[in-house]
């Protein structure tokens, strides 16, 4: 194996662990990166839950969602969530999908999710809900086929996170620690954003320009909290 395919094992492994110990994801929700030497293919585990992951787990797909080399074992279901934002969007290499609860009401509401603290900086241009009912009817919610992961890869267009209405939400980054932090910065906001338009008054977003300054700013310093929660939850043997 390359050195670069070792390293991102290793990460996808530690960010299933970091996404479970913060509460993103439960027994649900996965998380997958691009292939290094093959940018039509993808890793991401098979079904399991992600605190219980590793790299043994690890399954290699097409973009389409077919396991490589006849890998028999039992995938997400829904794995096209990623082939087809990874399809789409040629800049993302990391893509993750959660059901966190404090991000579904923005969801299922007209008040659209909006950067209420610089840490969700990213969310600047406040956040898309994909509607699955629109174009599919009556479904049982989920993304389980190319059709539904392009329609929701279109939604996602150029931004960071797309919702999925009474469902959750996907986060995508150039980088695995990108998409877990804004993962855990989208429920970060969500919080602050719930609790603050409780109070009852008039809210106060940032603006497009302290978004966009904030968010360099952040950028920069992405491995802090990423070393810090591996050494939490993902600690090397
Ligand atoms: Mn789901």
């Amino acid at each position: 194996m390359s050195t670069s395919l070792t390293t991102l094992l290793d990460d996808l492994v530690a960010a299933n662990r970091i996404l479970a110990g913060l509460g993103i994801v439960d027994g649900f929700g996965h998380i997958s990166v691009r292939h290094p030497d093959r940018p039509d293919r993808f890793l991401l585990s098979r079904s399991l839950a992600p605190e219980l992951v590793t790299r043994d787990d690890i399954m290699e797909f097409e973009l389409d969602g077919t396991p490589v080399a006849g890998d028999s074992r039992k995938p997400y279901l829904e794995r096209f969530i990623h082939g087809e934002i990874l399809r789409k969007r040629p800049d993302v290499n990391a893509v993750v999908h959660s059901h966190a609860p404090s991000v579904v009401p923005f969801s299922s509401s007209s008040s659209r999710l909006r950067p209420i603290c610089h840490m969700g900086s990213f969310l600047r241009n406040g956040v898309s809900v994909f509607e699955i009912r629109e174009r599919f009817g009556a479904t049982d919610m989920l993304i389980r086929n190319v059709e539904q992961g392009a329609a929701l890869a279109d939604v996602l267009a150029g931004d960071t996170v797309v919702l999925m209405r009474g469902h959750g939400f996907c986060s995508v980054g150039q980088t695995i620690p990108v998409a877990v932090f804004r993962a855990v910065y989208t429920q970060n906001n969500a919080e602050l954003q719930s609790r603050t338009m409780a109070l009852g008054g008039e809210v106060t977003y940032l603006d497009d320009d302290e978004a966009a300054l904030s968010e360099a700013t952040n950028r920069a310093v992405i491995d802090r909290p990423w070393g810090l929660w591996k050494s939490r939850f993902a600690p090397a043997d």
